[in-house]
C-alpha cells in the first residue's frame, strides 16, 4: 500500500463523477449506474466518512429529456438543457440516496461564487453545514447562469476547489478509463497505467493523449490541473475507473486501482490556497533573479526594489502571478498597490516610496502572508 496509506484515513473526500458514467446522449440519466454509486457512497458514509459528490451529466440529460440530437452550441440553449438535465439528474440522485436513508442537497456554483472572497467564504459554510447535518452535497456548475467569463468551466478543476473548500484529505475523480497511462490504450497495446505520481512534472503532463471525448468536458489535462490544485493544497487525488464494482470502497480499503497522485507535503493554509487557484490573477509582475530568491528561498515579502515590469491593470489588492525575468510563473499573491502606482515605484528603495507616490504607502509591494509560491 505504501504511499497510499492517507487514503484509507481519509475523512473527507470529493467524489466526482463524469457525464459519460451516469448519463448517456439521448438517453439520459443510467440509473443503475447511480443506484451502484448511491451503494458505494453509502458504503463510506457507514464507515463515518464525509462525502461531498461533484456531479456532471446536466447538459447531457437536457439534450436527452429535449431530444436534442447534438451538443447545443449557443450559450443560451446549453443553459436550457443545463436547467431540464440539473432537476431531472437530481431526481435520480435523491431517490437513489433515499434508499440508503440519505440526504442529498443541491449546490449550484460558478467560478465567481469560488473568486469572490465573501461567497466564497457563504459556500464554504453552507457546505460544511450540509455535511454537519449528514447530507450529501452534490455539486454542478451552475451552467444556467455561467457563461465563459464566469465559468470554472469543468467539473475536475471544480471538483478540485470543492476539496478545497470543504479541506477536503482526498479527491476521487471518476471516470470511463481506469487511470493515466503511458499511451493511450485505446490505440497502443504497450501503454501501462500509471500507479503512482509523485509530482506532476513534464513528463506527466507529456502524457496526456486524449481529447475530450463523447459527452465529457474534459480530458486528462483537467484532471491534471485538479491533481495540481490538490496536490499543492495536501489533498491526495485518485483518478480511477467509475464502471469497476464498489470502486470507491475499494479505494477507501486501500487496493491499488487507479493512478494515486500523491499531495505535497506541506499544506497551503486556507487562504493562500485561495490566493493560489481560486481567483485568475488580473496582472503580472516580472522581479529580478534576487528577489525571486528571497521570495521562494528565504520567505521574504517582495519589495520594490526587486520589481523589473508590471503588466495588466490591478487595483490593490488583486491577485497578480509573479514572474522571474525571462521566466514563468513562479508565484501569486495580493498586492498592496494598483499597478500604476507599481510603475511609479518600481526599482526603487522602501525609503523612497513616499518621495515617488506623494504619499506614504506600505513598504512591501506583496506581504509574505499574500504570498504563494507555486
Ligand atoms: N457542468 C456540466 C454538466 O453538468 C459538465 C461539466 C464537466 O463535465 O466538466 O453537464
Amino acid at each position: 500500500m505504501g504511499a497510499r496509506r492517507g487514503v484509507t484515513r481519509a475523512r473527507r473526500l470529493v467524489v466526482k463523477v463524469g457525464s459519460g458514467l451516469i448519463a448517456a446522449p439521448g438517453q439520459g440519466p443510467d440509473a443503475r449506474r447511480i443506484a451502484a454509486l448511491a451503494a458505494d457512497i453509502a458504503g463510506l458514509r457507514k464507515d463515518r466518512r464525509e462525502v461531498a459528490l461533484v456531479s456532471s451529466g446536466a447538459i447531457v440529460t437536457g439534450m436527452a429529456r429535449l431530444g436534442l440530437p447534438a451538443r447545443p452550441r449557443s450559450i443560451p440553449e446549453k443553459q436550457a438543457a443545463a436547467a431540464v438535465g440539473q432537476s431531472a439528474l437530481m431526481w435520480h440522485y435523491e431517490h437513489a440516496f433515499k434508499r440508503h436513508g440519505l440526504h442529498v442537497g443541491q449546490v449550484l456554483l460558478t467560478g465567481q461564487d469560488i473568486s469572490d472572497r465573501s461567497r466564497y467564504l457563504n459556500a464554504r459554510n453552507t457546505l460544511l453545514t450540509l455535511l454537519d447535518f449528514g447530507v450529501l452535497p452534490i455539486v454542478n456548475e451552475n451552467d444556467t447562469v455561467a457563461v465563459d467569463e464566469i465559468k470554472v468551466g469543468d467539473n475536475d478543476n471544480l471538483a478540485a476547489l470543492v476539496a478545497h473548500l470543504i479541506d477536503a484529505d482526498l479527491l476521487v475523480l471518476l471516470t470511463d478509463v481506469d487511470g493515466l497511462y503511458t499511451a493511450d490504450p485505446r490505440r497502443d497495446p504497450t501503454a501501462r497505467r500509471v500507479e503512482t505520481v509523485e509530482a506532476i512534472t513534464e513528463d506527466i503532463q507529456r502524457l496526456v493523449y486524449d481529447e475530450p471525448a463523447g459527452v465529457s468536458v474534459g480530458g486528462m489535462s483537467t484532471k491534471l490541473q485538479a491533481a495540481q490544485k490538490a496536490g499543492a493544497s495536501g489533498i491526495a487525488m485518485i483518478i480511477a475507473s467509475g464502471r469497476e464494482p464498489g470502486v470507491l470502497g475499494r479505494l477507501l480499503a486501500g487496493e491499488g486501482l487507479g493512478t494515486y497522485f500523491q499531495p505535497r507535503g506541506d499544506r497551503l493554509a486556507a487562504r493562500k490556497r485561495w490566493i493560489a487557484f481560486a481567483v485568475p490573477p488580473q496582472g503580472c509582475l516580472t522581479v529580478d533573479a534576487g528577489a525571486k530568491k528571497a521570495l521562494t528561498e528565504k520567505g521574504k515579502s517582495l519589495l520594490p526594489s526587486g520589481l523589473v515590469e508590471v503588466r495588466g491593470e490591478f487595483q490593490a489588492g488583486e491577485v497578480v502571478s509573479l514572474a522571474e525575468v525571462g521566466g514563468g510563473e513562479f508565484a501569486r499573491g495580493l498586492v498592496n498597490y494598483e499597478a500604476s502606482e507599481l510603475r511609479t515605484i518600481r526599482g526603487v528603495k522602501t525609503a523612497e516610496i513616499e518621495k515617488r507616490l506623494g504619499y506614504k504607502g506600505v513598504g512591501e509591494v506583496i506581504h509574505r502572508d499574500n504570498l504563494v509560491v507555486l
